[in-house]
């Protein structure tokens, strides 16, 4: 198996894993952009947005659910946090494997960099 994030998934990849359940793994970035920076990774190995289908429906909308549970969690529903999937190396995509950027405790600006 190749692909780092189902190696994190499996747990032969160490990672600061936060609430996983049948469906999907959050964890702690490596390399944290911000006081909360969590990825949100579904089990299933998904390239990228572009592979995203209509079976993945609930699987994504659980994902979005997740990401402001945790950000709620930690004190930033009403301070904001900032929710983000990289499609592509063109928009910064360096894994693979989607995942949901969960980002927070800091600000954002628009439009991002
Ligand atoms: P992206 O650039 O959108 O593909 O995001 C990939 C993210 O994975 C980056 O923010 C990296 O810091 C993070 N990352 C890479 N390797 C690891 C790892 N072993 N554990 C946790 N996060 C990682
Ligand atoms: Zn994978």
């Amino acid at each position: 198996m190749s692909c780092l994030f189902c190696r994190i998934v499996s747990g032969e990849i160490a990672a600061t894993k936060v609430h996983e359940d049948e469906r999907m793994v959050p964890f702690a970035d490596v390399n944290p952009q911000a006081p909360m920076h969590v990825l949100i990774v579904p089990r299933e190995h998904i390239a990228s947005l572009n592979d995203v289908t209509e079976a993945h429906d609930e699987l994504v909308g659980a994902m979005l659910r997740r990401a402001a549970a945790l950000a709620r969690e930690r004190g930033y529903a009403d301070r904001g946090f900032r929710t983000v999937f990289n499609c592509q190396a063109g928009a910064g995509q360096t894994v693979f494997h989607l995942h949901l950027h969960v980002l927070a405790g800091r600000t954002f600006n628009w439009p991002p960099g």
